[in-house]
């Protein structure tokens, strides 16, 4: 009887222990490569019976390889079926734990019942070999011993199954696969420790497997061992090479994006493609120490930590590279990673352009481009909140309506960059004058508003429109000129003229045309009553659009004749119009709407063509006299339109006059001159209408090289009763001629007042006492009762024999 430990180094083959050694080794680094298939493989059930029967055929190869190293000259056998089931118990249990330690999700309580399985199976294997052992004598086991054998093993398996759950790890691999040869050596030479051969010469039954049918068997095993650790060794070497370029094909595709994405587990950050390593100025390992929460501010701290939504992306704030936030749109993804864990993977696009471009269009939606003021758009916007905040406080506010006078004439003489940086300028007039509460906009053209929200009283719109109408007033210089202009301002109040503030606009622009008419450069309040006369001006608008469109428009022809022989010497034409629902309406009413919208262009050039076309029709060469608006005169083009009138008519230029009044003198003299010259060229006669009314500046008369002055029908109309105008008309009348004008009285109605302004030295004279104005067909008629003055050179004969 001895003990199997005292000879264990004398008794053993040395060579066989190892080559047992090796064996066991080699078969738990290939269990360790099929393990780590067990976690990557969509086939877990295959891969984790493979390792069964791999570390099962390890273990039991090895002790059986250390039972035949026993050198002993006892006739010892083994019997077939121990053999055998020692072999099944090894792979079903080693499976069994397995498939515990790694089936659940609970990893650690897995791998602690999986070791516990792995350690009792280890041993049921070896204890089950020991029982296949025949010999003559029978086997003692030394109980404390196999109990701490049991546990030992029991031990070292918990051990290699903790350390091998993470599988994907290989330094954890391997040190599972060292704990695993430990284990399995451990238990085989304390189990061996354990037992006590008794020998009995009786008991000689050595029936059984043979020591070299177990070493086929052996060699068997460790062959299935090496088979299944070289396939595995293949396996795993393809899988990780087409790993490796499938990694490297992401890795390509992830740099390539122009999406920021970042991988984080728990917070911290694994990877980043380019872009996100660019957002963040986040480096090689740099990145992979990165806290998620230094990149987000509180609001997407918090965000972060809600669950996932797959479908939505949404807003955050961002610290880029330079540590400044931007704004950003992300959206979230779970991503199992390498190792078989959840992450999270983060898609980042950067929104700093596009919300700069959203910015710049919603800027421009409120706007004006010109000048950069609010547009009609916000101005009604604020003039809302402007409402809804005096509502609350019993506050007033006002609306001032500004449009500029004359503006369209700067615009058509010096061109629209002109007009441009006119505009400009009235915007920063305008803009100096306000407080910062006041809001002022463009609406477009030369229109402009104001809000102005004041607490007090009506007064300080007053003197707000007061200090812009001051200030416009101003000459303004331009790149190459100078202009003057004015504004026209009109002014609503909250809450006296409008409940909302469409209507307070409307009743501002209503007022504002109530200052245009009431001679511009003024500003009005508005009253119940301009609503009214409004809407007659926008009718009366309408209907001579239609009237030039439908040409029903006429003209009248009106007598000028010699003061001292009283012989006709021309007619000057005066546009008619009879409108079928408004009536007959005067030109001193229409023609100013007409000036104001533009509409005088057709209609002069209508009258002028028409009047041409008449005269040369006339039996006698008398002269027509034609009004030409200011407006016309400022158009480009004017003099070629006046040349296409004679052209067209045959009229000689000698028996056109135009008559213009002193309004059109106020700025761009020379201009002017140049286009008066023109025409003077043309043979054309020019007469200044309406003398007396306007500026009435006598130094304009020797500046500007008028053949004929029209003294104004008040001076004739009072000429009787006021001495003084007597006394204008003779000092008209003598510097005339000293400047070899000719003066026309208008307006003379009767014969006392002929006779007067023949005394005063008038050369002609119109009025109603000659004739009221007439149309062209009563002209002939009205020749030949007044036959213009016989001179033999220009009386047609036909027409005299008739
Ligand atoms: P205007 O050029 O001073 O024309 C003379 C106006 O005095 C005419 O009024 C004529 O009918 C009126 N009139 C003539 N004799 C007498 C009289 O003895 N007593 C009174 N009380 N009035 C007399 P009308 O035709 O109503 O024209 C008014 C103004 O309208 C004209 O004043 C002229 O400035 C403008 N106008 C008329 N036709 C045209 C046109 O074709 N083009 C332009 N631009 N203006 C025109
Ligand atoms: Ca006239
Ligand atoms: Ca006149």
């Amino acid at each position: 009887m001895y003990r199997v430990l005292d000879c264990i180094t004398v008794d053993h083959d040395p060579y066989l222990v190892v080559l047992a050694a090796i064996i066991c080794a080699f078969g738990a680094a290939a269990s360790s490569l099929v393990a780590t298939r067990i976690a990557s493989s969509g086939r877990a059930g295959a891969w984790i019976a493979l390792l069964a029967i791999n570390a099962g055929s390890t273990v039991w190869a090895t002790h059986f390889l250390a039972m035949l190293a026993f050198r002993t000259t006892l006739p010892m056998s083994y019997d077939p079926g121990l053999t055998l089931l020692s072999y099944l118990i090894g792979v079903f249990i080693i499976g069994f734990s397995v498939r515990v330690a790694h089936g659940g999700q609970r990893r650690a309580r897995g791998a602690i019942a999986g070791g516990v399985l792995l350690g009792s199976g280890v041993a049921a294997l070896h204890y089950a070999g020991m029982a296949a052992l025949r010999f003559p004598g029978h086997l003692s086991y030394d109980v404390d011993l196999v109990i701490i054998s049991v546990l030992l093993s029991i031990a070292l398996g918990i051990s290699s199954m903790w350390v091998g759950r993470r599988l994907a790890d290989a330094h954890a691999r391997t040190l599972a696969a060292a704990l695993f040869v430990a284990m399995t050596v451990t238990l085989h030479f304390t189990g061996m420790g354990a037992v006590r051969l008794e020998l009995s010469p009786l008991a000689a039954d050595a029936a059984g497997m043979s020591r070299s049918a177990l070493a086929i068997a052996v060699t068997v095993a460790a062959l299935v061992v090496l088979l299944i650790g070289i396939t595995a060794a293949i396996v795993d070497q393809r899988i990780a090479s087409r790993l490796a370029s499938e990694a490297e094909r992401f890795r390509t595709l992830a740099d390539g994006a122009l999406e920021g994405l970042l991988v984080h587990r728990d917070g911290l950050i694994v990877d980043a493609n380019a872009a996100a390593r660019a957002m963040f100025g986040l480096n090689g390992p740099v990145a992979a120490a990165t806290r998620l929460d230094t990149l987000l501010d509180a609001a997407g701290i918090a965000r972060m930590k809600e669950p996932i939504d797959d479908e939505r992306a949404f807003e955050l704030s961002l610290l880029n590279a330079q540590g400044a936030y931007f704004p950003a749109e992300v959206s979230r993804r779970h991503i199992k990673l390498a190792d078989g864990l959840q992450g999270e993977l983060l898609a980042i696009r950067d929104l700093t352009t596009r919300k700069k471009s959203e910015a710049r269009i919603a800027h421009l939606a409120l706007h004006d481009p010109l000048t950069d003021l609010p547009n009609r758009r916000l101005f009604l916007e604020l003039a809302n909140k402007a409402m809804g905040h005096a509502q609350r406080t019993n506050e007033r506010f006002g609306i001032l309506a500004i449009d500029l006078d004359g503006f369209k004439t700067v615009n058509d003489m010096h061109g629209h960059a002109a007009g441009d940086e006119l505009l400009r300028t009235v915007a920063r007039r305008i803009q100096s004058e306000l407080r910062d509460a006041d809001v002022v906009a463009r609406f477009g053209g030369d229109e402009f508003a104001i809000l102005q929200s004041f607490t007090t009283q009506p007064r300080q719109a007053m003197a707000l429109a007061e200090r812009l109408l001051e200030t416009l007033q101003t000459p303004i210089r331009l790149a190459d000129a100078e202009v003057a202009i004015s504004a026209s301002i009109g002014v609503a109040l909250y809450p006296d003229d409008g409940a909302t503030t469409e209507d307070l606009l409307r009743n501002a622009d209503t007022a504002m045309y109530r200052a245009k008419a009431d001679g511009k450069a003024t500003c009005r309040f508005f009253e119940a009553q301009m609503d009214a006369a409004l809407e007659s001006r926008r009718r009366l608008e309408f209907r001579l659009r239609h009237a030039i469109t439908s040409e029903t428009l006429e003209i009248a022809f009106q007598p000028l004749v010699g003061s001292r022989d009283g012989h006709p010497v021309a007619f000057e034409a005066l546009v008619r119009w009879n409108d079928a629902e408004l009536g007959y309406i005067s030109p001193a009413d229409f023609i100013p709407v007409a000036e104001e919208t533009g509409l005088i262009l057709p209609i002069g050039e209508f009258v002028l063509r028409r009047a041409c076309m008449e005269a040369a029709s006339w039996s006698q060469p008398l002269s027509v006299a034609v009004n030409l608006s200011a407006v016309q005169f400022r158009r480009r083009g004017l003099v070629d339109m006046v040349q296409r009138a004679l052209t067209e008519s045959g009229l000689p230029g000698e028996r056109l006059e135009l008559e213009v009044t002193e309004s059109l003198l106020i700025d761009n003299r020379d201009e002017v001159l140049r286009t008066l010259t023109a025409l003077k060229e043309m043979g054309i006669r020019i007469a200044m209408d309406d003398f007396g009314t306007g500026y009435s500046s006598l130094s304009y008369l020797q500046s500007f090289p008028f053949d004929k002055i029209k003294i104004d029908r008040s001076f004739v109309t009072d000429l009787e009763a006021d001495s003084q105008n007597a006394s204008i008309v003779r000092a008209v009348a003598s510097m005339g001629r000293s400047l070899q004008m000719q003066v026309v009285a208008e307006g003379v109605e009767t014969r006392s007042q002929a006779a007067l302004l023949k005394d005063l030295d008038c050369d002609e004279l119109q009025g109603y006492l000659i004739a009221r104005p007439m149309p062209a067909a009563e002209i002939e008629a009205f020749l030949q009762e007044h036959p213009a003055r016989v001179s033999p050179a220009d009386a047609a004969p036909a027409e005299a024999a008739a």
